[in-house]
């Protein structure tokens, strides 16, 4: 997985204090006078963007190129609708016989059961193999095939790898990791998760206060049903910093798994 901050938006902390300083008059001069300021005037102000409502965090956006991800996570990342823009390489048009075939991703305890990862493996080569049949370039069955890719696709697994490019503004990018920062997330978002974190960082540090997990930003808990949870015990007994630095130290996947809903008594 790589993630790569491919643009994001000139002179984002001025712009961040420009729009929050609504009650003064508005104008081109007043953002010359932001530029003028020292960095501990600006500081001072962006305090005050921080604490209170975000809709300046609107006017700063960040476009990210997130490679190497499964559709697994891909299918999540869209479910975040506001604030946020997708361009998805199409499994409609590549073909995926061609080359190394697809490539995909194998996580959790598939990944270190060497047992369970050899049939994982080997289901997936029986995908590909067929889904190379399917679009007419298996070498084996020359006369067979003909499929356009967009019908063939349908066999493809879910932890497929592939490319997705993401804009989005400081507001909804600080939702985002309040969430998915959290460890109750699947792994691999968790993971792109501490990314897009860190590259947003390295350029914006002064950020930080809203680019949390949300327990470490708000001081509560939004799945307080979850009793795994390392941090959990931390909330809101302890100060906002300590609940990140337990963050931060622990790794930890929530491994949800259904109770057969309304047919779960007639299991029992
Ligand atoms: C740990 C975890 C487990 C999850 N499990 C599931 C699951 O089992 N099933 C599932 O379907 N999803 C699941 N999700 C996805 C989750 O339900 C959200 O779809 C996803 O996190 C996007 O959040 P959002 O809707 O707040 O974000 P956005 O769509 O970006 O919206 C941002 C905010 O805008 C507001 N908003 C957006 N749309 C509306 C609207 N139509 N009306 C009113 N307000 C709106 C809300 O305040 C919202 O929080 C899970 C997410 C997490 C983090």
């Amino acid at each position: 997985m790589k993630v790569s901050l491919i643009n994001c938006t000139a002179e984002a902390r001025e712009l961040l204090i420009f729009t929050k300083k609504t009650r003064l008059a508005m104008s081109s001069t007043s953002f010359d006078d932001i530029r003028k300021m020292s960095d501990e005037e600006k500081d001072k102000e962006l305090r005050y963007v921080f604490g209170t409502i975000g809709s300046s965090w609107e006017f700063v956006d960040y476009v990210f190129m997130i490679e190497g991800v499964t559709r697994a996570f891909t299918h999540q990342l869209v479910r975040h609708r506001v604030g946020v823009s997708f361009a998805q390489q199409a499994q409609r048009v590549v073909d995926f016989s061609g080359g190394k075939g697809f490539e995909y991703l194998t996580t959790g305890k598939i990944a270190t059961d060497k047992v369970l990862k050899s049939f994982y493996d080997e289901c997936m080569d029986r995908i590909q193999r067929t889904y190379s049949i399917l679009v007419g370039s298996s070498k084996d069955y020359e006369n067979v095939g003909g499929a356009a890719p967009q019908d063939a696709r349908g066999i493809l697994p879910t932890n497929i790898l592939t490319n997705i490019c993401m804009k989005i503004n400081l507001r909804s990018l600080s939702h985002l990791l309040n969430v998915r920062l959290c460890k109750k997330a699947q792994g691999e978002f968790q993971d792109v998760a501490k990314e897009l974190l860190a590259k947003t960082l390295e350029i914006h540090p002064w950020a930080s206060p809203v680019l949390r997990v949300h327990c470490a930003q708000h001081g509560s808990c939004l799945f307080p049903g979850y009793e795994e949870c390392p941090v959990r015990g931390y909330i809101p007994k302890v100060d906002k910093d300590v609940i990140q630095e337990a963050w931060s130290y622990v790794h930890h996947e929530a491994q949800p798994k259904g109770d057969g809903g309304f047919l779960r008594e007639y299991k029992e």
